[in-house]
């Protein structure tokens, strides 16, 4: 079944011309596909796409069953929480906890205190920062910062990730494990569009990988 699929879709922003140009793809339940292109090429607005965050200019997307231009507005909450995003800035409130920060999506979603915490505690613990549930952003490092965003993606158990350049800000190594952290959330059914400039670490994985280039799709090596 195609968790995610792209039928002619266009973006077009007033004044810079077209972002996505009749982009086409699909995506199966439990992938993970890297996206690639120089910078401008598409990628954040296709995530965005995704994520509800914008609407295509023309075309259809579907994701986990849902078409995205029907979906009556009252529904949008409810669909936001079967796609957790990852953002390169990782978006985190800098004066609440890890903890709070981690429980946010649920908090709005109304869950209870004590599934909040119990939820919580085992994204963290996914992530490897159960020890840290008390500090705040800022005495984290930037890797450990990044892990937190990703905890709360996932926290509310979305059949869908997307993640926008997750590693941008990290090093070599630290990239790694974030990429393999995403491995992990893969080998358990989730399904993944990471889209990133680092295409040593993207060749060296070995997953489907798609390229846009100036909003079009160029490549698309398949699964492997
Ligand atoms: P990438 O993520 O691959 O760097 P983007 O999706 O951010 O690419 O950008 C694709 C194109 O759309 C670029 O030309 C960019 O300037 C333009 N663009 C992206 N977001 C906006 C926006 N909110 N308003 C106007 N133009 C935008
Ligand atoms: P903005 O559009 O002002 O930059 P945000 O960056 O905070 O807003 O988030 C954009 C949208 O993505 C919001 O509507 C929010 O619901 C959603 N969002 C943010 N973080 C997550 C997350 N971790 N998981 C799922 N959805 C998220």
């Amino acid at each position: 079944m195609p968790l995610i699929r792209f039928e002619h879709v266009f973006k077009r922003y007033p004044e810079r011309g077209e972002a996505l140009g009749n982009v086409n793809f699909e995506i199966q339940a439990g992938e993970m596909v890297f996206l690639t292109g120089h910078s401008g090429a598409g990628k954040s607005t296709m995530l965005r796409l995704i994520g509800l965050i914008e609407r295509p200019t023309r075309g259809q997307i579907l994701v986990n069953g849902r078409n995205l231009a029907t979906l009556p507005r009252r529904q949008i909450p409810y669909y936001r929480r079967e796609v957790g995003m990852i953002f390169q800035d990782h978006r985190l409130l800098p004066d609440r906890s890890v903890f709070d920060n981690v429980a946010l999506p649920l908090v709005v979603a109304g869950v209870g205190q004590k599934e909040i915490g119990r939820r919580v505690r085992a994204a963290l613990d996914q992530v490897g920062l159960l020890s840290r549930e008390r500090a705040t952003p800022v005495a984290l490092s930037g890797g450990e910062q990044q892990r937190v965003g990703i905890a709360r993606a996932v926290v509310g158990r979305p059949p869908v990730l997307v993640a926008d350049e997750p590693t941008g800000n990290l090093d070599p190594d630290l990239s790694r494990e974030i990429f393999e952290l995403f491995e992990r959330f893969h080998y358990v059914g989730v399904t993944l569009l990471i889209a990133t400039h680092d295409l040593n670490l993207v060749q060296s994985m070995r997953h489907r990988t798609i390229t846009l280039d100036a909003g079009r799709l160029v490549n698309d090596t398949g699964d492997w």
